[in-house]
């Protein structure tokens, strides 16, 4: 979950938060701070240009330039990164529906969940395997007391033998280890403590889901050089004390890939170095048993085309396509406009509460295939299941 998954949230909890209002349904945020105000109110009232607030803008582009419309993706596509947003069968439905109409052949269900609570998720999208499938989370009772481990090895072979095809997603921004509810304060994926898990991971077969740090302009001054200030600020780190930062976790996600050579690790978004893609790429040669997901980073992409199309055909064979936005058909075709068209300069505020303007990258036949489907079709056969 990330705070659009919140945004979306929002909107559907009657907060005003300036999103189309067709969304079907939605997720409760497990990242949404508590007493989180919505930042992307607009305004009814008319500003003052003196006065509007950048929270506030909504420039529409004046540029008489193509605009690509892309209904369905260029080739069939496997998500590997959404959550269990769909609660009800009617509304597993509605989502296998959207899915056809833009062409996703399967949806990875991050669940962040064992026990009773994944059980009850995996009954629900266990009656389409074609369609879905389940990743569990783990189990951190205990983690601060001597023994940690068989528990919890334990628990992981419980989920798998109920359905679970992978774990995930696993969180560290910079305070520890948490899986859904499941929250293990000061411990990293580095830990010695976690390595029994991890192994037993890489046993099992099962890929981990890993999302270490979160975008570089939440550790920064919220001050007027922000380059991400419009969401920077509602979900700020810089006056959060005795964290890692974003460079620190990248450290501990690299040596918790090195430390589990057996286990496959897929860094979510990224590994937040949308902003130092050659940084990524050195963390992807150096580890051959990482993966990164593109996904709920396409905003922050898209003001750099050709830099990041670049870094698609050097790395298309580590990264693997991902929403974690939802189930909005509108959703998905603004990722396809970012990845397959060349349309320059539009606006998706909305969809990304950002004031920047973006680019698509023009990938070409071949990365696209890699990135929508080979590479997770690869990466999902070579479990030993
Ligand atoms: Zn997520």
């Amino acid at each position: 979950m990330n705070r659009r998954s919140f945004l979306k949230w929002a909107n559907l909890a009657g907060l005003a938060v300036g999103l189309p209002s067709g969304s079907a349904f939605g997720a409760a945020p497990e990242d949404a701070k508590p007493g989180a105000s919505a930042s992307a109110l607009p305004t009814k009232k008319v500003a003052s240009p003196e006065t509007i607030l950048l929270k506030d803008y909504r420039p529409k582009s004046i540029y008489k330039i193509p605009v690509t419309e892309i209904p369905k993706a260029k080739f069939p596509l496997i998500d590997m990164h959404s959550h269990p947003y769909a609660k009800t069968a009617r509304e597993i439905e509605e989502w296998i529906k959207n899915m056809d109409e833009v062409g996703v052949e399967k949806t990875i269900i991050l669940a962040m969940a064992t026990g009773a609570e994944f059980d009850e998720i995996h009954r629900k999208y266990a009656k389409y395997p074609e369609r879905f499938e389940t990743w569990c989370g783990f189990d951190f009772t205990g983690y601060d007391k001597p023994g940690f481990g068989p528990a919890a090895i334990k628990e992981l072979e419980r989920c798998q033998q109920a359905g679970a095809r992978g774990v995930g997603e696993i969180h560290d921004k910079g305070q520890g280890l948490r899986s859904g509810k499941a929250k293990a304060p000061g411990m990293h994926p580095d830990d010695p403590r976690m390595d029994s898990l991890l192994e037993k991971c890489g046993e099992l077969g099962m890929p981990i889901s890993l999302h270490v740090a979160d975008p570089i302009w939440m550790y920064q001054k919220m001050d007027r050089n922000n380059d991400g200030l419009m969401n920077a600020y509602h979900w700020r780190l810089d006056n959060q004390p005795n964290i890692v930062g974003l460079s620190g976790m990248v450290d501990i996600l690299e040596r918790t890939a090195a430390r589990h050579r057996n286990t496959t690790f897929i860094a979510c978004h990224f590994a937040n170095l949308d902003y130092d893609l050659g940084r990524l790429g050195e963390v992807l040669e150096r580890n051959a048993n990482l993966y990164a997901d593109i996904s709920a980073r396409y905003a922050e992409t898209a003001p750099i085309p050709r830099f990041a199309a670049q870094f698609y055909a050097k790395h298309a064979d580590r990264l693997v396509y991902g929403t974690d936005m939802g189930v909005d058909k509108a959703m998905y075709r603004v990722t396809f406009r970012i990845l397959e068209s060349l349309d320059e300069h539009f606006y998706e505020v909305e969809q990304f509460s950002y004031h920047w303007s973006l680019n698509g990258f023009g990938l070409s036949d071949a990365i696209l295939r890699q990135v929508y489907r080979d590479n997770a079709a690869g990466l999902l056969a070579a479990r030993r299941l």
